[in-house]
């Protein structure tokens, strides 16, 4: 179709910035992260015009987890804020609108990979909720 390149709307991902010390309710653990942003975009000639759908997420570096950020905090990491994502901020995301690798769920207690499915820990026999 001729219009194809031309213009269009977009799905596109950008990563952020590192994070340090966030906290993975996945992991328990304090560990690093990634913050990413994903938002459409409406070009035309290949010049973004117009953006919307911003989100932001923030991907455990230990487990994989995908959490959502509030957009503000988020915007205001690009701005270079120095604003800290706290253990509220952190929601486990809903949609996630791009492809990461699987989720490893680990046990609370001993730290070691377990299948989600799995209530009791098949190493230590904690229980996992
Ligand atoms: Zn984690
Ligand atoms: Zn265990």
């Amino acid at each position: 179709m001729f219009f194809i390149g031309i213009f269009g709307i977009e799905s596109k991902k950008k990563d952020i910035k590192a994070l340090t010390n966030i906290q993975c309710k996945n992991c328990n653990l304090n560990t690093d992260g990634s913050l990413i942003k994903v938002y459409n975009v409406f070009h035309f000639f290949f010049i973004p015009l117009i953006k919307w759908n911003e989100r932001y997420f923030v991907i455990c570096k230990n487990c994989g987890f995908v959490y959502e950020i509030p957009k503000d905090k988020g915007k205001g990491i690009e701005r270079g804020d120095s604003i800290e994502i706290n253990y509220w901020d952190l929601k486990a995301a809903e949609g996630i609108p791009f492809s990461h690798p699987p989720v490893e769920f680990k046990c609370k207690n001993c730290g070691r990979v377990i299948k989600p499915d799995y209530e009791y820990c098949p190493h230590c026999g904690n229980k996992n909720e």
